[in-house]
């Protein structure tokens, strides 16, 4: 179609075309976009809290809260978003992007791995298949490993080095829920036993029960959405908080961090998750799912209930609602604006 551009008709059409175009993107309102899937999914009864830590099995199953914070720093929120829970598997990411940042992602890669196992998150078999090897850091194997990667000349340096890591993502200091990490630590033989096999492999290094302890430390660090969406946001804006403005991990990291997440993030789900929303994302069996769209936003929400992969039911539902009406799958060529049919 041949357009006279000198017409002043031809002019108006195409100001017009534009306008359809661009109009949709300005006018998606995030606020009701989070209420609608709060709404949506605030009274679905599926799943049950994770109970192999007894601790967990006492958390409301009640609490729903979403908060979505913009790499320009402007949070959006629905439901409880003060309330914490413990982070749980959700902080390997971070200590995984510790470990990069220190030693580069290779050390990772070359240690144990950047492939998804096929199996569960505290899978013997998955060690017992490769030697240690060829698994990731978001399965507790690999995660355990990340942790006894973190410089310190002991327990307590690589803790206080791990949390004011944690701290630097989420914008403010945060603590471990005694209450958790009681728990957790009188049950976590099975861990203590992953990390034993990573010893005996020689992937982790340093003392395997201090870096067992050190790594349940780090799941029972108490957040709530707001936390776990602003460390989320953080990754989203190449690794510099967006709200206080501290460069926390270098940018040129961030990329691994992500794909990481993407290939392993949600367990043995995480291609379904990826299927359908495209974004690298991480669960926790305390109930959170935090989810990153890379240059646009960061995401959380929590709710306790897990399914049997053990991520939260509502958790999933809501931000993968959320993300697809804000265009936030990278993988989607459509124009900005246009996606929020899905
Ligand atoms: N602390 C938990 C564990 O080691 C973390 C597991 C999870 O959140 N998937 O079993």
């Amino acid at each position: 179609m041949k357009i006279r551009i000198s017409s002043f008709y031809n002019l108006l059409f195409i100001a017009a075309l534009l306008g359809c175009l661009v109009a949709p993107a300005q006018a998606v309102d995030i606020e009701s976009v989070l209420n609608t899937a709060y709404d949506k999914y605030r009274n679905l009864e599926e799943g049950a809290n994770a109970d192999y830590i007894p601790a967990l099995a006492k958390v409301d199953p009640e609490l729903f809260g979403i908060v979505l914070v913009t790499v320009d720093g402007k949070v959006y929120s629905v439901g409880d978003v003060t309330s914490e829970v413990s982070i749980q598997s959700i902080s390997k990411v971070f200590t995984m992007a510790k470990v990069m940042e220190e030693s580069g992602p290779d050390a990772i890669s070359d240690n144990m791995g950047v492939d998804a196992t096929g199996q569960v998150f505290n899978s013997i078999v998955a060690i017992e298949q490769y030697k240690g090897q060829q698994m990731n850091a978001m399965v507790n194997p690999g995660a355990i490993t990340a942790t006894s990667m973190v410089k310190g000349k002991t327990g307590e340096d690589v803790w206080k080095s791990i949390i004011g890591t944690y701290d630097d993502f989420a914008g403010r200091k945060l603590s471990v829920l005694e209450d958790i990490y009681k728990s957790e630590a009188e049950t976590n033989q099975r861990n203590q036993a992953l990390a034993m096999l990573m010893y005996a492999y020689g992937r982790i290094e340093t003392d395997p029960l201090v870096a067992t302890d050190v790594y349940t430390r780090q799941c029972s660090v108490g957040v709530n959405a707001r936390d776990l969406a602003m460390m989320a946001a953080t990754l989203a804006n190449g690794g510099k908080n967006p709200v206080t403005g501290k460069q926390v991990i270098g940018s040129d990291i961030v990329p691994e961090v992500l794909a990481v997440m993407a290939t392993a993030g949600l367990y043995d789900d995480s291609g379904q998750w990826l299927f359908r929303t495209g974004l690298p994302a991480k669960s926790g069996v305390g109930g959170g799912i935090l989810a990153v769209s890379p240059g646009k936003f960061g995401i959380a929400a929590i709710s306790p209930p897990l399914d049997p992969a053990g991520n939260s039911v509502r958790a999933q539902k809501s931000i993968a609602d959320i993300s697809n009406a804000l265009c936030g799958n990278p993988y989607d060529p459509v124009p900005e604006g246009s996606c929020g049919s899905k």
